[in-house]
């Protein structure tokens, strides 16, 4: 009984393509003979012509991709287990500059024999399947990338992001940076309370909160309150 899957997009690429020589992502099982138990190490630098990742981060295309991989054969098939990691590319999602990092992919896949039980009770969705004894790891790769690479990245855990006011990054901008008038309405506030325009010390009610200053902010804000009513 053939499974009637539609037929995923990893079964369609490794079905049209055919081994893909060049890319590195291609295993050779042959010499495993389907003899359960037997076991192989595979240490191998593979580069991906297409980019694999997300929207805002991903492995960028002809990047090396380091392959440190397990291989088992099962009786239904080769259990790959391991790691995939390889540069990535990204923008961060706070303050939209581009940065690189790294990534490593958890990879525990079966990869089913073509006339096995599990090649013939589940869809092409549900498990790899073996073609020509070659094992395909792209698609493999592909699925799980997407689930290794955050969804919003940052440049640093710890990205400032943006000024909300004029856009500037914080990162330039520096600690200090802000801007004094966040509302027009503390603009006329600032014009009342100050004698003299432009010279006025704006730290100097809040460093005596018990200076005759602190009540005459408040006698300030509610004339200012006074004038919205008008
Ligand atoms: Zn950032
Ligand atoms: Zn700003």
């Amino acid at each position: 009984m053939m499974s009637a899957g539609s037929g995923s997009p990893s079964r369609q690429r490794s079905t049209n393509n055919g081994p893909v020589s060049d890319a590195g992502f291609v295993l050779d099982v042959r010499s495993f003979g389907r003899r359960p138990g037997t076991m192989r190490e595979l240490h191998r630098t593979a580069t991906e012509h297409e980019r694999l990742g997300l929207d805002l981060i991903a492995i960028p295309a002809n990047a090396e991709v380091e392959l440190d991989l397990q291989l088992q054969a099962v009786s239904e098939g080769v259990l790959v287990t391991g790691t995939a990691s390889g540069p990535t590319a990204g923008e961060c999602s706070r303050c939209l500059e581009p940065f690189t990092d790294h990534v490593d992919i958890h990879l525990t896949e079966l990869f089913a024999y073509p006339d096995s039980t599990t090649e013939q009770t589940t869809t092409d969705d549900e498990a790899y399947r073996m073609v020509d004894d070659l094992i395909d790891l792209e698609p493999v790769i592909l699925d799980a990338i997407g689930l290794e690479l955050p969804l919003q990245p940052l440049c640093t855990p710890d990205c400032a992001g943006l000024c909300p006011e004029c856009g500037v990054r914080m990162a330039i901008a520096g600690s200090d940076h802000g801007h004094e008038i966040l509302d027009p309405r503390w603009a006329k506030l600032a014009s009342f309370g100050s004698d003299a325009p432009g010279t006025g010390d704006p730290a100097e009610g809040s460093t005596n909160p018990n200076h005759p200053a602190a009540s005459a902010s408040d006698d300030a804000e509610s004339r200012s309150e006074n004038l919205e009513e008008k």
